[in-house]
């Protein structure tokens, strides 16, 4: 099962990516966490690829399509991919498609987390004091928030058209948003004794 969350900066992609990745075994692939590995490891791609992201704009197409392409390898990872802020763009989704396609695969599920614009800022700032990401300041969050409405949100039709989003509210728990993101997969949680 492949699946995309898609939301706002600050709705909580990376976190719910990380737990479903924990609890079942789905591979998260997070073209920003690949981005700022690059940028730790000093990198050519990382050093461009930071004062684009410092500013809160995107990446271009042709460098993220890259590095998930790197990771999509036919039948290396058996249980699906979570893709955590990826796709962005529509070229970015309809390139997804084609390398899938190439391995026979498929997205089954795009789930959109929804966050009111208030209460993202409140999670930016909070994460901005804890971890002092180099984009999480007001400034490059409002450019990251207006290019997600403006333009990244435009990717959904894609997928409505299709038959494949869901939404969930995001501005639940932690706790309550992992188990409506099970709900609509499907998923059950297996305990042991
Ligand atoms: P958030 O969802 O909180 O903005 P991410 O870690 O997903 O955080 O992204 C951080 C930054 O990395 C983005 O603002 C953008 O500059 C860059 N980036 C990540 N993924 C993509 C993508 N698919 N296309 C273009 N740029 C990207």
């Amino acid at each position: 099962m492949n699946i995309i969350l898609f939301g706002p900066p600050g709705a909580g992609k990376g976190t719910q990516a990380k737990r479903l990745e924990a609890e079942f075994g789905y591979k998260q692939l997070s073209t920003g966490d690949m981005l700022r590995e690059q940028i730790a490891k000093g990198t050519e791609l990382g050093l461009k690829a930071k004062e684009v992201m410092d500013r809160g704009e995107l990446v271009s197409d042709d460098i993220v399509i890259g590095m998930i392409r790197s990771y999509i390898e036919c039948g290396t990872c058996q249980k699906g991919a979570i893709f955590d802020g990826f796709p962005r763009t529509v070229a970015q989704a309809e390139a997804l498609d084609k390398m899938l396609s190439e391995c026979n695969l498929q997205i089954d599920y795009v789930i959109e987390l929804d966050v009111e614009d208030a209460s993202l800022i409140e999670r930016i700032m909070k994460r901005a004091a804890e971890e002092g990401r180099g984009d999480d300041t007001a400034e490059a969050f409002k450019t990251r928030l207006a290019l997600y409405r403006d333009y990244s949100a435009n990717v959904l039709p894609y997928y409505k058209y299709k038959g494949l989003h869901a939404l969930v509210d995001g501005a639940q728990s932690m706790d309550e948003v992992t188990a409506s993101l099970m709900d609509v997969l499907g998923l059950k949680k297996v305990r042991q004794a």
